[in-house]
């Protein structure tokens, strides 16, 4: 057996490098579930809290679709509880971000601002980041009508006249979500074709509360407190038009946080990790969970659900390789 592999070396094998049995990148759902449920194992995790701590959940205003709490739950509130029940069993959070990570061989070499880990195994839960229009008022305005989640936010804009932005099939399948709410959806796509499925077009199509504004980019999101009109430009002829809206969902596509593995993991042409069943990627002992690996769900419970199987899994893979008893 590999003396590197088993970790009796001790946490540390030098100044610079530090041993653990589990290492998790990232800490949304999916990563503080993994360490939850790998702490409990006695796996003693390490956690890279990475640049966002908590995640998109952090940034949600109120989680209401998660299970246990029936009034809802603050997004923040969330990942703070989070935490702290990963750390009651001896999770370990560093506030720290890997910035290179070698997967050439066992252990994983994973370089942060701070040091180097050498890791038996590696749960990956980098997340991913939605994609912005980048236009004077968005962040500024985000959490106060302009939003990245109808599933989180749809219910404040009870009858109220609101945008989604883009054509794909994430704007359909949100703008269509949204009628239940709100009295109108507009949906304003660049093109005058949509990229969307012909099922949800049709759906969209034959839904009296959606219209669309074809050929139109947003070019500024105005509001003093809230958004209150957005400045749309005609692609064609320039033009630009100011109309008031309530809220604003900008759904232009999101991009896996996988960028440090390229080359080294497997991923589909958008970037998203490929795992098997079992959360497994190509590397023995390289997991991922939640959306680094995941382009369908993206809720807070199925990448929580995803991150407990990783470490589940990571706990089999130590106790068959390397002889950990967890
Ligand atoms: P997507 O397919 O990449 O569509 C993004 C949309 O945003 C496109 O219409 C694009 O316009 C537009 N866009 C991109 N950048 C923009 C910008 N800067 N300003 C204005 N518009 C911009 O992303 P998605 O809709 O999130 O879907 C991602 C993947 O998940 C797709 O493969 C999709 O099929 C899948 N998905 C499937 C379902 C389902 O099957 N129910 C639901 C959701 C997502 P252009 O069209 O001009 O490029």
């Amino acid at each position: 057996m590999d003396l590197s592999l088993t970790g009796l070396s001790g946490a540390k094998s030098d100044s610079e490098e530090q041993h653990v049995k589990v290492l998790v990148l990232g800490s949304g759902p999916a990563g503080f579930s993994a360490a939850l449920y790998a702490a409990r194992a006695d796996l003693e995790p390490v956690v890279l809290t990475g640049m966002e701590h908590g995640g998109q959940v952090s940034l949600t205003y109120i989680v209401e679709n998660y299970p246990g709490f029936p009034e809802g739950i603050g997004g923040a509130e969330m990942v703070e509880l989070f935490q702290k029940q990963a750390e009651r069993f001896g999770a370990r959070i560093e506030f720290d971000t890997a910035v290179d990570v070698d997967l050439a061989t066992r252990p994983y070499r994973i370089k942060t601002y701070n040091t180097t880990y050498l890791a038996d195994t590696l749960i990956i839960t980098t997340g991913a980041t939605a994609r912005h229009l980048g236009v004077p008022g968005e962040s500024e305005l985000t959490g106060r009508g302009v939003s990245y989640c109808a599933t989180c936010d749809g219910w404040f804009f009870k009858d109220k006249d609101v945008a989604v932005v883009g054509g794909g099939d994430s704007a359909l399948e949100e703008g269509i979500f949204l009628t239940r709410y709100a009295k109108s959806v507009s949906i304003i796509h660049r093109r005058d074709e949509l990229r969307a499925g012909p099922v949800l077009q049709n759906r969209a199509n034959s839904n009296p509360k959606i219209k669309f504004i074809w050929n139109t980019v947003v070019s500024e999101i105005k509001g003093k407190d809230a958004v209150q009109t957005l400045c749309l430009q005609d692609v064609n002829t320039g033009e630009t038009r100011e109309q008031r809206f309530d809220g604003i969902f900008i759904f232009i596509g999101h991009t896996p946080n996988t960028q440090l593995f390229e080359n080294q993991l497997e991923m589909d042409e958008r970037g998203y990790l490929q795992t098997d069943r079992l959360m497994r990627t190509n590397l023995p002992g390289v997991f991922a969970a939640g959306e680094a690996a995941d382009p369908h769900f993206r809720q807070v419970i199925t990448s929580a659900g995803m991150g407990a199987a990783a470490a589940m899994q990571a706990g089999h893979f130590l106790d068959e390789t390397v002889g950990y008893q967890s």
